[in-house]
């Protein structure tokens, strides 16, 4: 299988404030990856750092996405390169609709298409996710539910097919039912091109996505991996258990 993603050794920090301490973390091409983990143990950062985000300063290490170091891209290069963030908290742009906001992300990711055949994906698209076709010309995140924005973070990545799509907290504050809709539209675009990271704090979404390989982050770094069934035994015993970093390798 060949390696996607390949992040070796990362440390990084905000505002002097050491926050990643050595992160290992391999994905191959069609996986799909869970972290999970206390809050304020650097999840968000972790993906934050991957997309290139100006605030971080990463002090060591390397990551590597298809075989070349991309901490000196741009994120619209990241982005470009096949690597998408749904956000934990998406933020409203009130003045651009849906639709128009698709296709300024299509155009922005070289991935434009005819007008005729985006309206016919976009119908079956949000169909399948259970979104209203009135959607498409409200404001971006403007009023929407916490359901209804995690919906709109999906669909645009099922318009990109990104290789590499990072969920960070995809789950929070959403319903049971909106859960299943999510995942769903989650496991439609696993492909053996697409690898997935998933990030939660919660064991309920890995009931519905299944993980091949879940770590938990502890203090800015990797303290235990294990399949699918780690998540269990999380959902059992809490994180407190897990206190001696032993690392990926
Ligand atoms: P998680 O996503 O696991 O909850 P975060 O990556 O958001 O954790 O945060 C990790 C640590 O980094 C926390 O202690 C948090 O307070 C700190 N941190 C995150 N962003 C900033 C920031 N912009 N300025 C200062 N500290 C930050
Ligand atoms: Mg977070």
């Amino acid at each position: 299988m060949s390696e996607l993603l390949q992040i070796s050794e990362l440390s990084a920090s905000i505002e002097d404030k050491q926050i990643l301490n050595g992160v290992n973390l391999t994905i191959n091409a069609g996986e799909v990856h869970a972290i999970m983990g206390k809050n304020g143990s650097g999840k968000s950062t972790l993906s934050n750092i991957i997309l290139g985000h100006p605030s971080y300063k990463v002090t060591a290490g390397d990551i590597r996405f298809k075989g070349e170091s991309i901490l000196e891209m741009s994120t619209d290069e990241r982005a470009r390169k096949g690597i998408f963030l749904s956000f934990q908290y998406p933020t409203p742009i009130p003045g651009v609709t849906v639709s128009n906001f698709l296709k300024t992300v299509l155009k922005a990711n070289e991935k434009e298409i005819h007008v005729r055949e985006f309206r016919k994906q976009l119908k079956d698209k949000m169909a399948s996710l259970d979104m209203n076709s009135q959607f498409t010309n409200r404001y971006v995140n403007d009023g929407f539910s916490g359901g209804e924005k995690k919906r709109n973070e999906i669909l645009q990545m099922s318009f990109l097919n990104p290789a590499l799509s990072i969920l960070d907290e995809i789950d929070s504050g959403l319903d049971i039912d909106a859960l299943k809709i999510v995942c769903e539209g989650i496991n439609k675009l696993k492909s053996p091109e697409s690898s997935v990271l998933l990030i939660t704090h919660y064991q309920r979404m890995l009931n519905y996505v299944v993980p091949d390989k879940i770590h938990v982050f502890v203090d800015g770094k990797i303290a235990k991996s294990g399949d699918a069934s780690l998540a269990k035994e999380l959902e059992e015993r809490g994180y407190d258990w897990i206190s001696e970093p032993v690392g990926e390798k």
